[in-house]
């Protein structure tokens, strides 16, 4: 059950009152798997929503399709990615900045680029 669906046109999430007011024509994917939603009624219960056409799909934004994630405890800090991101951060923004001061004929500085 969601409140959102992807327009595949647009590789755009909307809301349902979005998708009612501009967008019924199209076609709703599920923004998580990517499988076709429709509009479900309401109940006293549940408002008005999206849902997966197909049955038993492996969408984790089913609440059944949860459990087998319950036993996954939570991992622990990864300091080897960490370092590895880290120093591709440091490498591309490098780059990045060397590439601007040097279209820029080195009007722009370091300090150009920090945000306050
Ligand atoms: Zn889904």
């Amino acid at each position: 059950m969601s409140f959102k669906a992807l327009n595949q046109n647009y590789s755009t999430v909307y809301t349902l009152d979005e998708w009612e007011r501009n967008l019924i024509h199209v076609t709703p994917y599920c923004p998580v798997c990517g499988v076709v939603t429709e509009k479900a009624a309401g109940s006293t219960l549940r408002k008005t929503h999206f849902a997966h056409s197909i049955q038993n799909t492996d969408c984790p934004t089913i609440n059944d399709n949860r459990r087998k994630y319950l036993l996954l405890s939570p991992v622990g800090l990864d300091t080897e990615n960490g370092r590895d991101l880290i120093n591709w951060t440091k490498l591309t923004c490098g780059t990045c900045i060397r590439n601007v001061r040097k279209f820029s004929k080195d009007v722009l500085s370091f300090k150009s680029f920090r945000i306050c």
